[in-house]
């Protein structure tokens, strides 16, 4: 019993907290050490005290009426729980307080309450900083999140804007995360209708396995600037990869822009700078050959004119006549060089214009087969397999042009006693004719290019010539709707077919 008691005073005095019994009628039998240090109250100075004076004064009324309903129905529970409570010590300051209620039945009648109560104050005051770190920081999220949403906002704004095109962001599987631009807007296309679908099925399928393949390039963390063509219009592409914070790549940004207007004036200028390129190439080619060809027949006119002097002194009337000839035959070569010249400059500037009328293409040949007597070579051979008459609505100045040279070619690249072989035909439509010789030929290699400007086949360069009489002849014939071919063997012969509508 001794030992009981002992044991009881040292649990007691030991606790960690202020220990307070008070009797039925709320006073304070007995107290540890402890409560007297927390109240600031002297050794056996709280005994006989009303447990209301450790309550701060306006909280006093409140609390007698709780405890004596606590006291009817007492249980163990902590007072207060939820609430702020506070204790009033001796010299009237307030101090937080945490309170536990145990009842206590003491020589089994009268009922006792042990309260054991313990300074909360650092703790509560450490539950205020945590609250107001809590508030601050919710202030800040809330900043945050308005900040957040403004920019995303601006972000949003400016892609929408985005002029003539489209932003968008992919995931590795080219679906569609975030799409914005004008030229959605300009489709009538939402941002959130695009969202999870596949980019991939956008494209129209003979662009998609270009477009997929350079947008893997990426993925693979390439930057990637590519055209793509759609119908008429064409887009660039501009793609970046977009990394996550571990640094792995799985999405990608493209900006797609329809260029199309652009890529239109790109190419009329390119067109054009072409032509002009041309142009001057022909013109310095022009000179070049000009010097050239006409060098041969100027030599000629000035011995000829140099002899005929000479052999007018002698009276010598045929030698003259043989010289005034070989002047005639240089003034039409220097004329006809010039007047290919004038065609072409022509033709380049859309100058011509085909002038139809009724001809019969019979008598078109007659007077050229007349005027090509005196360029024919020894014992070079016109046969001419023609109907006696053949009527057509046609230019019979370009008829003329594209026969006189066809017919010049086939006796300047063929030998002496050559035959050359005029043939036409004619149906209700068209009328056909060919040009036969069994000349020089025209080497395989050079035969897709016979009918390019100033192109000359490799096998004639002892012989005269521009290269321009072919290019002429397949312009008049594109003039007149009609159409060129030829066949041709190195050393065999070559023949020109030409096809024209009699209408
Ligand atoms: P020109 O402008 O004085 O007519 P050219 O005869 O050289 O000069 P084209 O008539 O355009 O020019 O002919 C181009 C080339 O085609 C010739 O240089 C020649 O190589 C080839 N060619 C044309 N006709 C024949 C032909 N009948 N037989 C062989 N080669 C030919
Ligand atoms: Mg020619």
């Amino acid at each position: 019993m001794e030992l009981t008691n002992d044991l009881y005073e040292v649990l007691f005095e030991s606790i960690q907290e202020g220990l307070i019994l008070v009797n039925g009628k709320g006073v304070i039998v007995q107290n540890n050490r402890t409560a007297e240090e927390l109240f600031g109250y002297d050794e056996g100075e709280m005994i006989g005290l009303r447990i209301e004076k450790l309550v701060p004064k306006k909280y006093r009324e409140g609390h007698t009426d709780h405890r004596e309903r606590y006291t009817k129905n007492p249980e163990k529970r902590s007072m207060g729980s939820m609430l702020k409570l506070s204790g009033e010590r001796k010299d009237g300051s307030v101090f937080p307080v945490e309170v536990s209620l145990n009842p206590l039945l003491k020589e089994g009648r009268e009922k006792y309450v042990v309260a054991l109560v313990s300074d909360v104050s650092i703790r509560r005051k450490a539950e205020e900083e945590l609250e107001k770190l809590t508030e601050s920081l919710e202030q800040k999220v809330k900043e945050r999140t308005i900040e957040l949403r403004e920019s995303e906002q601006l972000y949003k704004s400016i892609s929408r804007n985005f002029p003539g095109g489209v932003i968008s962001i992919f995931d590795r599987s080219f679906k569609y995360l975030f799409a914005e631009g004008q030229g959605l807007f300009d489709l009538g296309i939402e941002t959130e209708d695009l969202i999870g679908l596949d980019y991939l099925d956008r494209i129209v399928p003979e662009a998609r396995d270009h477009v997929k393949s350079e947008l893997e390039h990426v993925f693979n963390g390439e930057l990637r600037n590519f055209e793509v063509e759609v119908g008429s219009r064409t887009y660039l592409l501009n793609a970046v990869p977009l990394a996550n914070e571990n640094g792995e790549i799985d999405r990608i940004l493209v900006v797609e822009k329809n260029v199309t207007d652009r890529k239109k004036m790109e190419r009329t200028l390119e067109s054009n700078l072409e032509k002009e390129r041309e142009l001057n190439e022909m013109k310095s080619r022009f000179v070049s050959m000009a010097s050239h060809e006409f060098r041969t027949p100027l030599t000629t006119i000035n011995s000829s004119a140099g002899l005929i002097l000479r052999y007018n002194e002698k009276n010598d009337s045929e030698k003259i006549e043989k010289h005034i000839l070989r002047i005639k035959n240089s003034v039409r070569n220097l004329t006809s060089i010039l007047n290919d010249f004038l065609s072409l400059e022509k033709l380049e500037s859309g100058k011509i214009e085909t002038v139809l009328s009724q001809c019969d293409l019979v008598i078109i040949i007659k007077e050229i087969i007349e005027e090509l007597e005196d360029i024919k070579k020894q014992g070079q051979e016109f046969i001419c397999n023609c109907p006696s008459q053949i009527i057509l609505q046609s230019d019979p100045q370009l008829l003329k042009n594209i026969i006189l040279n066809l017919l010049s070619n086939a006796i300047k690249y063929s030998n002496v006693n050559g035959k050359i072989e005029l043939s036409v035909i004619e149906n209700d439509a068209l009328v056909e004719l060919s040009v036969k010789d069994d000349g020089i030929g025209i080497p395989e290699k050079d035969q897709k290019r016979m009918f390019d400007r100033f192109f000359r086949a490799g096998n004639v360069t002892n012989i005269e010539g521009t290269g321009l009489g072919l290019n002429i002849v397949n312009r008049y014939i594109k003039l007149l709707d009609g159409e060129i071919s030829f066949t041709s063997e190195e050393g065999v012969g070559t023949t020109f077919f030409i096809k024209l509508p009699k209408k």
